[in-house]
């Protein structure tokens, strides 16, 4: 993966161009995407990594053209979806590109569906919709759906408070994947759900993103998930991408002082008697007055004066692999514990 795009790529199902995005609120101006820009390959995912308020989500619903506007802007950028920037699209185009081209699987099953209609429906509707049915055949494809989510057929006439989580996590799914999207948008689709049921969602997401050949950007604050479903990863801090590269770029060789926060961040179960957590200190920056130079600089225990006046670049560092770091290749502890000194 790469920052440089390149729309002629006929590998490129998404391309992402230095998209900002703002909200107002209480007059001021909240900074949420300031400059993202990635690809999303055909039948690949995309892992978009970071702390809640990193402006993921705002990523996602720009995408998909359902940012609240106001209070939010989409201030400068281009989204090229097939070749075609698609944020100058009018309601109706972008109706078509939306459920039936682009899909999103939200976070919480809970306030994704509508308490007064059967599953069913719910999943028939948006098949009517878009694919031009009739109803019979809207209703023939949505029990198939449920079927390929694994709930029984002869649940479709039941509401969604007789489902588990899980079972509602799974409809939601059904409803994404009705139209045969090219591209889901998945919003932490399990991070709501017991952590058994997790990982039957997840694999549910892969086996149909497999069928379908679907390509995914899956939003996420889990590097295990990351592990188990992502091609590509982009870490996003601050409304930035820090990190990107293969997934095995950034496992093997993560080189962002923030994606090493991430990574120490999460126990060791091979290493022994490494016991203790190296949790990232401090919190993400309020977005409406972000701190100068490097955005990480007043969390990063490697920052120099430097850093708090440079703003740095995401540059390539081998392979697909782009780090945003003055001193990336050569970090040395300047924190008080100067616990540790990182060569990459
Ligand atoms: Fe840390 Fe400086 Fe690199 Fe920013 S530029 S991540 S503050 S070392």
């Amino acid at each position: 993966m790469s920052e440089l795009n390149n729309n002629e790529n006929n590998d490129i199902l998404l391309s992402v161009k230095d998209l900002y995005v703002e909200y107002t609120s209480d007059k001021k101006i909240i900074h949420a995407v300031n400059g993202v820009s990635f690809d999303i390959k055909k039948g690949k995912t995309l892992g978009l990594v970071g702390e809640t308020g990193a402006g993921k989500t705002t990523i996602a619903k720009s995408i998909i053209g359902i940012l609240p506007v106001p209070p939010a802007k989409l201030k400068s950028g281009e989204i090229y979806y097939e070749g075609q920037e698609i944020t100058k699209l009018n309601e109706k185009e972008m109706s078509h590109i939306q459920g039936e081209e682009i899909s999103m699987i939200f976070q919480d099953p809970m306030t994704a569906l509508n308490p007064t209609m059967t599953v069913g429906a719910q999943i028939a509707d948006g098949i009517a919709l878009h694919e031009n049915l009739s109803k019979v055949d809207s209703i023939k494809k949505a029990k198939q759906m449920l079927e390929l989510v694994g709930i029984p057929s002869e649940r479709f006439t039941e509401y969604p408070h007789q489902f588990s989580g899980g079972m509602k996590q799974r409809v939601v799914i059904a409803i994404a994947l009705a139209c045969n999207p090219q591209l889901i948008l998945a919003d932490e689709p399990t991070t709501a759900l017991d952590v058994t049921i997790q990982a039957q969602v997840l694999e549910l997401i892969k086996d149909l993103q497999k069928k379908q050949e679907t390509s995914m950007l899956l939003i996420t604050h889990d590097l295990g998930v990351v592990a188990q479903t992502c091609d590509d990863v982009a870490v996003i801090y601050a409304g930035e991408i820090v990190e990107s590269g293969d997934k095995y770029e950034i496992f093997d060789h993560p080189s962002h002082p923030y994606t090493l926060g991430l990574f120490g961040s999460l126990p060791n179960m091979v290493k022994k008697g490494e016991k203790r957590l190296h949790p990232i200190a401090g919190m993400m920056p309020n977005p409406s007055n972000l701190p100068g130079g490097c955005k990480f600089h007043p969390r990063c225990p490697y920052a120099t004066e430097e850093c708090t006046q440079d703003i740095p670049e995401l540059k390539n560092i081998g392979g697909t692999h782009a780090c945003r770091c003055i001193h990336a290749g050569n970090l040395v502890r300047t924190d008080e514990t100067n616990e540790e000194t990182k060569e990459g």
